[in-house]
């Protein structure tokens, strides 16, 4: 078991690494509890949650909604929740992202805690604090700063994840590697078929190596004032794919980090090799190193560049790599941007 803390502006985090989903009970203070869950973590886990009231969201990025924060916001008005109530999250990231805004909005906010159950929310979506839902088609374009009081990452629940959630998650590790980790990188790129595998002896280390760097970055500048932009590394190219092509987050974060890594050697800043390092390792987790995007859909694709949350005026701010472990946050201009796609894509 490894406890990191995460020292934030809005509060303090502990995340539990290695915990087990039964000790839930013990992290979660007396008084009213709701938990809100996917119907999947529900049929799965719900057993396990201990006393109190239960939304039940359907599955899938349709609940990160205005018509899912509904939803909880339904169910939090039923249980006839006060301040004092503290909510749960039990579920990916879907379920983490709205179950943390609802409750850092209801009553102008109830105290919660997190327990991610895919890869991707334990190494990524689950930390941070950044808690948001979708709206007209742009990735948490709504959302707020707000720590849980706790994160609780259960190895064990790893094992009942559907076929293609554990590459996805392994898209946000490498991320996570690429900025801050040469040897978290070097882990996964001797081994990668262990790391599909979910080898919990890799992945335990890899999982805390992750949230520790993330948890640096997060506690450096919680708001993404500066330092904490280097976690969009892949990202900008890869929330446009995302939208446009409707491909996995780990997916269009995959084909994001091979585009970040080839636009940072075209621009002198990456030595080839590392790029191609990233391409294979990509394409070895099983995930596309490239999307290709039909040509008519290109303009969609750069409208959605356009809207991102890093754009000021009419350049992106945008992560390159000078290496492995060595991100570097630069200006690009929207038209370079827009060329690149066209060649690289
Ligand atoms: P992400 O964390 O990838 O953003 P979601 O919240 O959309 O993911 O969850 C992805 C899918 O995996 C959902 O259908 C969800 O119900 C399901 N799921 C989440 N955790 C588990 C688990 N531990 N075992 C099986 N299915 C799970
Ligand atoms: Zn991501």
């Amino acid at each position: 078991l490894t406890t990191i803390e995460v020292r934030a502006l809005s509060g303090v985090c502990r995340v539990h690494v290695g915990e087990r989903l039964a000790r839930l009970a013990s992290l979660v203070p007396a008084g009213l509890t709701v938990y809100v869950t996917d119907a999947h973590v529900a049929r799965l886990y719900g057993a396990s949650f201990g006393p109190g009231r239960t939304i039940v969201l359907e599955p899938g990025e349709a609940s990160k909604s205005l018509a899912g924060l509904e939803r909880v916001y339904d169910g939090l008005l039923d249980a006839g929740a006060d301040r004092d109530t503290f909510v749960v999250a039990v579920g990916g990231g879907v379920v983490c992202d709205v179950a943390g805004f609802a409750a850092s909005t209801y009553l102008r906010g109830l105290p919660f805690g997190f327990v991610p159950t895919t890869l991707l929310a334990q190494v990524d979506a689950g930390i941070g604090g950044k808690n948001g839902i979708d709206f007209r088609g742009v990735k948490n374009l709504v959302g707020v700063f707000q720590q849980p009081r706790f994160v609780l990452c259960d190895p064990a629940v790893l094992g009942t994840l559907p076929a293609g959630e554990t590459a996805n998650g392994l898209a946000e590790m490498v991320k996570t590697a690429a900025i801050g980790s040469p040897a978290l990188f070097d882990e996964i790129e001797r081994a990668p078929e262990k790391a599909l595998g979910l080898d919990p002896d890799l992945i335990g280390r890899a999982v805390v190596e992750s949230l520790r760097i993330k948890a640096a970055v997060v506690e450096a500048d919680e708001r993404e004032a500066g330092a904490r932009r280097v976690l969009n590394l892949g990202h900008t190219l890869g929330h446009a794919v995302e939208s446009v092509a409707g491909v996995a987050h780990g997916e269009a974060v995959g084909a994001g980090l091979v585009f970040a890594a080839r636009l940072s050697v075209r621009r002198g800043l990456l030595p080839a090799g590392d790029a191609e390092r990233i391409t294979t390792l990509v394409r070895r987790l099983g995930l596309p190193a490239e999307v290709g995007v039909p040509a008519p859909a290109r303009p969609a694709l750069v409208d959605a560049v356009r809207r991102d949350k890093k754009r000021v005026g009419d350049a992106v701010r945008f992560v390159f790599l000078e290496a492995i472990g060595r991100p570097l946050v630069r200006e690009i201009p929207l038209a370079e941007l827009e060329s690149a796609i066209h060649d690289l894509c």
